[in-house]
């Protein structure tokens, strides 16, 4: 017991990972939400669903806003050839996803995350084509946060240094990752945000970025993560978070 205090106190003193935080088990996201589950499609309420049942640290979203201010959840800038941006809702409203799921509102996605409390809501906020539109995207999904009570659970993410800006500003104690890859730990530190949420190839080139992360207070995810060797990498490199399209894999391997 004794030996091991002091073990801890020289791991604090030389600025090493304590035996404790050694142990730590990675954190499992769920890419797009659990879209290898049977019936779900990436970014659907389904995969979201199915992240929630597999137990999963949290389930990531990204998040778009349409010309008229409906925030709606997809990855890419269109849907079936409609930018997002620039249309009503009105005009993708009737779309629907590979599984038959009409396209997601934010509002429904957020209600569907309120139901288990347990999953934690990566909420990504795409860059838009101006800061006006990112501001709107940012001031609506801070509202929806707040009005479908999920604030506790979500986490916000964005490549975007001027959204990130504008909700640690707006939420100051809200969570949020840098996606982005060219900030050092001590620049995301001192804008505030709470953590680092880089590409793989990131972290592989400054593998001493978790380190300095972790000691700054920061967090660090790194995505996206499939294939079990290089899980078993950034586990040894004492990543905190993972998000992978292989939950499963990652759940099992821990
Ligand atoms: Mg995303």
């Amino acid at each position: 017991m004794k030996n091991r205090i002091l073990l801890s106190l020289l791991c604090f003193l030389l600025w090493l990972p304590s035996p404790a935080q050694e142990q730590a088990a990675v954190g499992v996201i769920a890419h797009r939400g659990y879209w290898k589950a049977d019936g779900a499609a990436e970014n659907s309420i389904a995969a979201l669903i199915a992240a929630q049942q597999l137990g999963v640290y949290g389930s990531e979203f990204d998040v778009w806003i349409t010309a008229d201010g409906v925030a709606v959840i997809h990855h890419n800038a269109t849907i079936q050839g409609v930018r997002i941006e620039n249309v009503p809702y009105r005009e993708i409203e009737a779309l629907t996803l590979s599984n038959g799921e009409r396209l997601p509102t934010l509002e429904a996605y957020l209600k569907a995350g309120a139901r288990h409390k347990q999953t934690r809501l990566i909420l990504e906020i795409k860059p838009h084509s101006t800061p006006s539109r990112e501001e709107a995207a940012v001031q609506e999904a801070l509202r929806l946060v707040r009005a479908t009570g999920v604030a506790d659970q979500t986490e916000y993410i964005s490549f975007s240094a001027y959204i990130c800006r504008r909700l640690h500003e707006l939420s100051p104690r809200a969570s949020v990752a840098y996606l982005n890859g060219d900030m050092t730990p001590a620049e995301v530190a001192s804008a505030g945000w709470t953590g680092l949420d880089y590409n793989a190839s990131v972290f592989r080139k400054h593998p001493e970025w978790i380190g300095q992360a972790h000691r700054l207070g920061l967090t660090t995810n790194v995505w996206t993560v499939n294939k079990p060797a290089d899980m078993e990498y950034f586990r040894r490199a004492g990543i905190g978070f993972i998000t992978t399209n292989e939950p499963v894999v990652l759940k099992e391997l821990r």
